[in-house]
């Protein structure tokens, strides 16, 4: 593969107002040389056709991430008014944006999508621009290489069908993955419930690592602008807090940029970063900046980021093994469940029943985590086994 430069730029931003983030969004396509218009320093990803450029006529898909239908002050879904900024350039270069996302649960129905779209802010971004939200939950098959876990994925179609998709996604640590930013926002694409399917059928972290970038490949976003003013920190992408960070980043190489943002976060050991950086996907790195230093800002990790060392070092028999006895797994808080039964929704593995609050099956249970994703009460904490806490020590 050949060593091309993957430009990434940044810019700082540590507010939400409107115009401050029309300006950054516009420092950012001028660094990266618009969105339609000539290549920065070496903007391309190896020797693949990537990074589609916008031009009049075009549909564009805008995918934030909405995990989750909470208010945009929450930190947990990508901030409108970024989604608003890059409409508007989109619409700047003749073409026609759209929102889309399938957030994960019982929400990425029709119903639960338009609430979810209302709640954070998407549906006001529409109505201002005059611009459509989708709400088509229509699936359609992608085929992915022989390094992905799975072959074949579901995608929504009306993703599929969009002449390009600029991925928005926002800056959190995960308590499932470690991270979440550019390569895991694309795994919104998988229509709401058939992501805990996947979960399923793929339970360990390096196949999972794999699964995202081959889908990062299949989709090939022309563009990430990622929402990093308010990332969250601790145990994302829900159940966080919100952490100021004060940068825009943006390029057309998610994998380049999501490990530029992993250094600047202090964030580690990330498989998806791993196995890009291993393809040959990430860098050489051309940093496009305001000209000033760069502050980079140390995330807290999740409470109980599951350990991959597991996987990579061990044997494959004995990781397997290890890795189901090292699993967190999760503890519902009696004072906060509202009894709305989400988490049972959402748990791919029927590990859950309602006694009062859920009770869980730990024989059934894989340790993705869905279910403290998808709480909308954050009641849902997570427990380190026996094994774990005696290898390890408390991640408390
Ligand atoms: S734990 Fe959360 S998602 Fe599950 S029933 Fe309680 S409030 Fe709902
Ligand atoms: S109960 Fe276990 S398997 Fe079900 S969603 Fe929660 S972590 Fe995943």
């Amino acid at each position: 593969m050949t060593e091309t430069a993957k430009p990434v730029a940044i810019t700082a931003c540590r507010s939400y107002e409107q115009e401050k983030i029309d300006a950054a969004v516009g420092r950012l396509l001028d660094r990266l040389g618009g969105l339609g218009g000539t290549d920065g320093p070496g903007d391309s990803i190896g020797q693949e056709s990537w990074g589609t450029r916008i031009c009049a006529g075009m549909r564009v898909a805008l995918k934030p991430n909405l995990v989750m239908g909470k208010d945009p002050a929450a930190a947990v879904t990508t901030h409108p008014a970024l989604v608003e900024a890059v409409a508007k350039a989109v619409i700047a270069a003749g073409a026609t944006p759209f929102i889309i996302d399938s957030p994960g649960g019982p929400s990425g129905n029709a119903a639960g999508l338009a609430m979810v779209y209302k709640r954070t802010g998407m549906v006001a971004v529409a109505e201002r621009l005059g611009i459509e939200i989708s709400v088509d939950t229509r699936e359609v098959e992608v085929a992915l290489t022989d390094r992905s876990p799975l072959r074949r994925v579901s995608i929504l179609q009306a993703l599929r069908e969009a002449d390009a998709i600029i991925n928005l996604p926002k800056i959190k640590t995960h308590a499932q993955t470690g991270y979440t930013g550019a390569v895991k926002n694309l795994y919104g694409a998988i229509p709401g419930m058939r992501k805990a399917e996947y979960h399923f059928r793929v339970q360990e972290r390096k196949p999972f690592g794999e699964l995202l970038v081959e889908l990062n490949l299949a989709l090939r976003p022309a563009l990430t602008i990622m929402d990093g003013v308010i990332g969250m920190e601790g145990d994302g992408p829900t159940a966080g807090d919100p952490k100021p960070f004060g940068y825009l980043l943006a390029s057309r190489c998610p994998f380049t940029l999501d490990h530029y943002a992993l250094s600047l976060i202090a964030i580690k050991e990330i498989e998806m970063d791993r196995v890009a950086r291993a393809r040959g996907l990430v860098g050489p790195l051309v940093l496009l900046d305001d000209g000033e230093s760069i502050e980079p800002t140390p995330f807290r990790p999740a409470s109980h980021r599951q350990v991959n060392f597991v996987e990579n070092y061990l044997p494959p028999f004995l990781a397997r093994a290890l890795s189901r006895s090292l699993r967190p797994l999760p503890a519902f808080d009696r004072e906060k469940c509202i009894g709305c039964r989400i988490c049972l929704q959402s748990c791919p593995a029927d590990a859950l029943q309602m006694e009062g609050i859920p009770q869980l099956d730990k024989d059934r249970c894989i340790g993705c985590l869905c279910c403290q994703e998808m709480c909308p009460e954050r009641a849902v904490d997570v427990r380190q086994t026996g094994l774990s806490r005696l290898l390890f020590g408390s991640r408390r």
